[in-house]
């Protein structure tokens, strides 16, 4: 098969776990979203719209008869209101049973020798390095917020290496504030710290040509202020590289925050509090004053995911979808990634300050 064809290749959900591994964190998520919000919800409080900032939001649907949900009556944005309270948060990432699942399900699969969602972000990251014609020798430094223990930083290095041999003079860092994972960094080259991102900006202000965050800002109480903050860590022109879920995408169109599903929706709290997509992101992003590069949406699963879970689906047109062989599901899913509409967003953004 040439590379052209293999983008029509049709990927499996289940090479990345079991049916029963996703059913097991799925139901385990749940129980423990519950817990939490029985536990702290008189600690969580309103906020204005995390996308535009309008105070001016309607309620939908509850999440699983617990957390409220609202959406925005200016920009239509969907969010987690009231949020839950960073106490309620420490309690959930540190404490719950589905995390310890997931993370040793990610562990299973980052000790495979390939990973292709991994291997996307290193492709992007590399081919704006090699746009932006750096000079030799000058220096590159390259910051992942909630960089674990280093291993996408790690990947990336080893690639860049064997791809430029001594090319590129780059320094790799990496903040995160789980203090376990900073000290158990796969690779003793990589400057990983224990830190806020408020504290590493009062420090490093300026300093970075490319921030990275993966599957980071969907998570968190205020992303305004998280990327207004990452902001002041970039350089003149630095550019932000960044994935989230995408609230527009099939996947997450075919089934509801409330139905069964093999992954976590763009709404689901306490994890998932803020509902990003195709749409909203652009008004995020020009709020935040940065310059849009590029919005793509490279996701391979969403056929797969809808096929996986047919049985719950209520949409014809996604029903039928489910059915098809799985030549036309390659072509389908090659395309809802063209046309942006797959439920995984990558987003470049790049630092429009003039200072
Ligand atoms: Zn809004």
């Amino acid at each position: 098969m040439s590379t052209e064809q293999n983008k029509l290749k049709y990927v499996q959900f289940l090479q990345n776990r079991s049916k029963e591994e996703a059913k097991t964190i799925y139901y385990q998520r749940i129980k423990d979203a519950k817990h939490i919000f029985q536990k702290h919800r008189d600690s969580f409080f309103i906020r204005n719209c995390p996308f535009c900032d309008s105070p001016d939001f309607r309620n939908l649907e509850k999440f699983h008869d617990t957390y409220d949900v609202s959406a925005c009556n200016r920009c239509s944005g969907c969010f987690v209101n009231p949020v839950p309270s960073l106490e309620a948060l420490n309690d959930y990432y540190n404490n719950s049973k589905c995390n310890i699942l997931q993370h040793n399900l990610v562990r299973k699969r980052k000790s495979k020798s390939s990973d292709f969602i991994v291997d996307d972000r290193v492709v992007k990251v590399i081919d704006y390095i090699v746009s932006k014609k750096h000079k030799n020798q000058e220096k590159i430094r390259i910051l992942e917020v909630g960089c674990g223990s280093g291993s996408f930083l790690s990947k990336l290095k080893k690639s860049i290496e064997s791809s430029f041999k001594n090319k590129y003079c780059i320094e790799y860092c990496g903040i995160d504030i789980d203090k376990n994972a900073i000290d158990s960094k796969v690779d003793n080259n990589l400057n990983l710290v224990h830190s806020s991102i408020e504290d590493f900006t009062q420090r490093y202000g300026g300093l970075f040509d490319i921030i990275l965050h993966f599957e980071l800002i969907e998570h968190l109480i205020d992303p305004f202020r998280f990327m207004r903050d990452s902001k002041k860590l970039l350089r003149k022109n630095g550019v932000m590289i960044f994935t989230t879920p995408n609230h527009n995408g099939a996947e997450i169109v075919a089934s509801d925050y409330n139905s069964y599903r093999l992954l976590a929706h763009s709404i689901f709290p306490p994890m998932h509090l803020n509902a990003f997509s195709i749409i909203n992101i652009l008004h995020f992003a020009i709020r935040c004053e940065f310059n849009v590069v590029d919005i793509s949406t490279p996701g391979k699963l969403d056929v797969s995911m809808i096929t996986e879970t047919k049985e719950y689906l209520r949409d014809i047109g996604f029903k039928t979808l489910a059915c098809l062989n799985d030549e036309t599901k390659g072509i389908i899913q090659y395309l809802l990634s063209k046309l942006k509409v797959s439920s995984h967003m990558l987003c470049v953004l790049e630092s429009s300050r003039e200072d």
